[in-house]
């Protein structure tokens, strides 16, 4: 799904006034009022200029009774848009899901109540760089054990407390996790730690973790690990991350970086006060007097306390009691538990914390919301199945093809895209071409680049972002593949990199040309040649696969090499003139201006049908 929120502001019109359309209609037709994901009847008939009144008949009439000052969520707020003939989009936001919590009775939210929540930090780096080893560090030095001996448990996520202020780490590191959860549609993590151990430096998976906090828009601090080891070169690193854009302080940058030392506990003090500062600068703020949402962070199945979850609560509060919805999932919380294991009665935002009470398991990476009774929570259950069907069809519409008319209609101003390409100098090549191209309505935006073959993680990227992937002179890892038809992931492969910057430069301008695979109908075997009167010879042919028809494009094979390409002239059965024949039978063939036939020859009829590259 692609809306304008880093552009537009919800309830903004939006729409390219291309000068080179036909009718002001069409323009009209192409602009989309891009809603939040609830808001009330009264803005809602604000933002589509009629009376509040009109908007609540609309309602009623599509069975809902609303008043004017209730909470109404995008779907509900489409069935009068769609009545209007106005095209919607949601505005991207972390809760989509918060959607569902329309119908509740809690208080709506209220500047007056928000309040600071804690920042949620993930790591993010290279293999054996120590990402472990640094959430190990700071969860023993920083926690307190509640209990002598008590066993530390694994939630997925915890927090410490520094300087008076909560700090929420999430348990699983690395940018695959990361980016899986942003792929479901969440928002989780608000500031990224890029580990970098100092006496490797930077590695290809810190240059994709580095590309995929940067496409998350989540602001980056550096730990430099490992500042222990003799061989520690934390100049060298920072070398390294100026040459990625990433200017740290000392080199007169913004980037905060800290040296560390995951094994003996130097600098995790300065990394803690770091982040907060940075989360200080964020100003995350939510309210907790509103119904809780949030994400799935893990979720099992406990054989003794049946389906667990933990969930990191975004805004508002979770308390036991409550009806949620995570997904396909639904249930009332029977328990809730810190990630010490103490119970407690209410999670508010910011916090992880596991919760009891699921019917199911939910997914990770699910949003989830409060539901005022059994009755909505079944409901939205059904709203969500749908809402999930929704954004799969809407990711496997994202193809170039697909993007070309989105930026046509002025939907989409940027072309984000994952490179991959076998050398160095390629990547380079191609980003530099790409980096020339100019168009007045988009421009390109290179995510991520790398050597090698496209893996599962940049087509994750690629599905988190809605991104395309470029495979220039690589293939695509087989998993990576079956990631992308399930999600939808559009690759093109190009060995030519006149091609490849042909195509993107029609894509900006919208006017890509269809892509067109060849896809052979028929092929028939040559058995005996017959002279026609006319002097020109004719084929007799066993049909040996599919089916051949008259008009259709053939190529002539001589020992699996083309001879001849042209089309079929006649066919006939008989004495009879037919259109085609099918598999197993046999016929007379000419070819169009081709006559130089000999048995054993084979025609294969084709036909060029509009698909992927
Ligand atoms: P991950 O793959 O990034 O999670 O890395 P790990 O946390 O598993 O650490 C990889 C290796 O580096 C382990 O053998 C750690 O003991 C070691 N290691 C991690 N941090 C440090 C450190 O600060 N100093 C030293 N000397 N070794 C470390």
């Amino acid at each position: 799904m692609t809306t304008n929120s880093e552009t537009e502001t919800p309830g903004q019109r939006t729409g390219a006034p291309r000068t080179n359309r036909s009718a002001g209609e069409a323009r009209k037709q192409a602009r989309t009022l891009v809603l939040p994901q609830t808001l009330t009847v009264q803005r809602l008939s604000e933002l589509l200029d009629q009376n509040p009144i009109e908007v609540i008949k609309l309602l009623m009439r599509s069975g809902i009774m609303a008043a004017m000052n209730q909470v109404i969520d995008y779907e509900v707020a489409t069935l009068v848009t769609s009545a209007l003939g106005i095209r919607t989009a949601v505005a991207e936001s972390a809760d989509a899901t918060a959607s569902a919590s329309a119908t509740s009775t809690k208080t709506a939210e209220d500047d007056a109540n928000l309040t600071v929540r804690p920042a949620v930090i993930t790591i993010l780096g290279h293999v054996d760089h120590g990402k472990t080893s640094l959430l190990d560090t700071i969860r023993r030095t920083q926690v307190a054990e509640r209990e002598v001996g008590g066993i530390t448990q694994h939630i997925g996520a915890y927090q410490v407390e520094y300087q008076g202020k909560q700090l929420t780490f999430l348990d699983t590191p690395g940018h695959e996790a990361f980016t899986a959860i942003r792929a479901r549609g969440a928002k989780a993590t608000d500031i990224a730690v890029l580990v970098v151990a100092a006496d490797d430096g930077l590695m290809p998976q810190t240059l994709e973790a580095i590309n995929h906090a940067k496409a998350a828009k989540v602001p980056i601090v550096v730990a430099i690990n490992k500042s222990d080891l003799p061989t520690a070169d934390p100049e060298r690193v920072k070398r390294q991350l100026s040459e990625r854009e990433l200017l740290v302080e000392d080199w007169g940058g913004d980037v905060i970086s800290v040296d560390v030392s995951a094994k003996t506990g130097d600098g995790i003090d300065d990394l803690l006060e770091n982040l907060l500062v940075v989360a200080e600068l964020a100003e995350l703020k939510a309210n907790p007097n509103k119904p809780g949402t949030g994400v799935i962070i893990e979720a099992k199945l406990d054989r003794q306390r049946g389906p667990t979850a933990t969930v990191l609560v975004q805004d508002g509060a979770l308390s036991i009691g409550d009806y949620i919805v995570a997904g396909s999932a639904w249930g009332r919380v029977k328990a809730l538990g810190d990630y010490q294991g103490k119970p407690l009665k209410v999670i508010t935002p910011g916090t992880p914390g596991e919760i009891l009470g699921f019917g199911a398991v939910p997914e990770a990476g699910d949003l989830f919301a409060i539901m005022p009774n059994e009755r909505a929570a079944r409901i939205a259950v059904g709203k969500q199945e749908k809402l999930h069907a929704d954004r799969q069809n809407q990711a496997r519409a994202l193809t170039l093809d697909q993007v070309v008319k989105q930026i046509d209609s002025g939907d989409v101003k940027e072309l984000n895209l994952v490179l991959k390409a076998d050398v160095q100098g390629s990547v380079e090549a191609v980003e530099q071409s790409l980096a020339a191209l100019t168009a007045e309505d988009a421009t390109v935006q290179v995510l991520h680049s790398g050597c090698g073959t496209v893996t599962e993680s940049d087509v994750m990227l690629a599905s988190a972002s809605d991104a395309i992937v470029i495979g220039f002179t690589v293939g695509n890892e087989p998993s990576a593949e079956r990631l992308a038809d399930r999600m939808g992931v559009e690759i093109r492969h190009y060995n030519i990199i006149y091609q490849l910057i042909d195509d993107i430069e029609k894509a900006l301008q919208g006017m890509l040309d269809p892509v067109f695979t060849d896809v052979i109908i028929g092929k028939a075997e040559i058995r005996e040649l017959f002279p026609s009167r006319k002097g020109a010879q004719i084929a007799g042919c066993r049909v040996t696969e599919g089916r051949i028809t008259r008009g259709a494009q053939v190529r002539v094979l001589r020992n699996s090499e083309v001879v001849e390409e042209t089309t079929i002239a006649s066919i006939r059965h008989f004495r009879e003139e037919v259109n085609e024949m099918n598999s197993g039978t046999e016929c007379g063939v000419t070819l169009q201006g081709f006559n130089d036939f000999q048995e054993g020859d084979v025609l294969e009829a084709h036909r060029q049908e509009p698909g992927r590259r």
